[in-house]
């Protein structure tokens, strides 16, 4: 029998066979009443994720990857007339400001080692001397190195001096704990092909009702997602064409997410895929980058053994059906990862089995 390939990359994941099939539902036009149901019905799906934000909280689906959701909600939401700081310590916290410096936004950001948590003091710090900072953005679980940013406190000191956060939750939502009230969030941005298992293509922002209905001076045609949010909410439509498959695609996995058991669920059996591998990997001599209480249930990052590059590891798994991820930048050279989304739970052994042959030592 074929085996399937085993996706172990922080998306696209290995796809349900549930999922999959919603694929081929049908050839549907995105200008027919059933796509404005249907992206509807997506919308409300989304917002439903964490009950806690099933009431003040209205979601936009835009064709795009991951990225596009990250850029459109700093384009709508990010101010022209205050400033963001930005709270980085990995790739994505950087792109965000690269996004912000593109669009000509005000912004700060702090120096954040990729290696180190958020440092709360040079964020206050910043915060004082800056005081017309009125937004904070941040990345929720940076993936370059598997770190679950502590928000708790950082949302705290958000509410307390009366700041909006902007969350990148890429790679967290659906998986990972999310507080709007107590982190004074204005809006998060999400995809459907990490932890909601969908396929690539589409993705979101949610946002508070009353950050939707404020005004915003576009400067994008295509990121504006105030435009978005009027169509979607009005009658259902979209400014553009909308990757209707994909759509499809989503609104099967977001049912399978609620038949599954919710968040709460998908991170508990991240939690016990994390610990399968943590062990093969602890028994195979290989360490991790970061200690296991400061990561994601969703991704880690383990360094390399000196007998192996990435690229013969990846090869030798690659040629098993088993994909994993490259380290980014400065750690290139030194980890690979290890994301623990998907329909893998039939592949474990398998994947076990493959990844102590391939770790031993020659
Ligand atoms: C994957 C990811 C993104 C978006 O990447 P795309 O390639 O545009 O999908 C953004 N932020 C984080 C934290 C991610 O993991």
């Amino acid at each position: 029998m074929h085996r399937r390939s085993v996706l172990l990359n922080p998306g696209p994941v290995t796809l349900s066979e549930r999922v999959r099939s919603a694929l081929t539902r049908g050839d549907w036009c995105h200008r027919e009443a059933e796509f404005a149901t249907l992206t509807r019905e997506i919308n409300q799906r989304l917002a439903r994720v964490y009950p806690q934000m099933a009431e003040g909280f209205e979601a936009v689906t835009i064709t795009g990857s991951g990225s596009a959701a990250v850029e459109g909600m700093l384009h709508a939401f990010a101010p022209v007339d205050g400033a963001t700081l930005v709270v980085s310590n990995g790739v994505y916290g950087e792109r965000m400001v690269a996004m912000l410096a593109a669009q000509g936004k005000a912004h700060w950001t702090t120096q954040g080692d990729w290696l180190s948590s958020i440092d709360i003091r040079q964020v206050e710090a910043l915060l004082t001397a800056h005081p017309q900072i009125t937004h904070v953005a941040t990345v929720q679980h940076e993936t370059t190195t598997g770190r679950l940013n502590d928000l708790d406190t950082l949302g705290r000191l958000c509410k307390t001096r009366g700041l909006s956060l902007l969350v990148d939750a890429v790679s967290s939502f659906g998986a990972e704990n999310i507080e709007p009230e107590a982190w004074n969030l204005a809006a998060l941005a999400s995809t459907a092909n990490k932890c909601l298992h969908g396929v690539p293509g589409l993705s979101f922002v949610l946002a508070r009702a009353s950050c939707w209905s404020a005004d915003s001076p576009a400067t994008s045609v295509y990121l504006d997602l105030h435009r978005y949010h009027r169509a979607q909410h009005g009658d259902g439509f979209s400014p553009f064409t909308q990757a209707v498959q994909v759509a499809f695609a989503l609104s099967e996995a977001l049912a399978e997410l609620e038949d599954e058991g919710g968040w709460r669920e998908r991170q508990r059996s991240y939690s016990r895929r994390a610990e399968v591998f943590a062990d093969t990997l602890h028994t195979a001599g290989v360490e991790p980058l970061l200690p296991s209480g400061t990561c994601s249930a969703v991704l880690r990052a383990w360094k390399l053994p000196s007998h192996l590059g990435y690229e013969q590891l990846h090869d030798r798994l690659k040629s098993q059906g088993i994909v994993i991820y490259a380290g980014q930048g400065n750690l290139q050279e030194q980890v690979f990862r290890i994301a623990h989304m998907g329909d893998i739970d039939g592949e474990l052994d398998h994947v076990k089995r493959v990844l102590s042959e391939c770790l031993r030592a020659p």
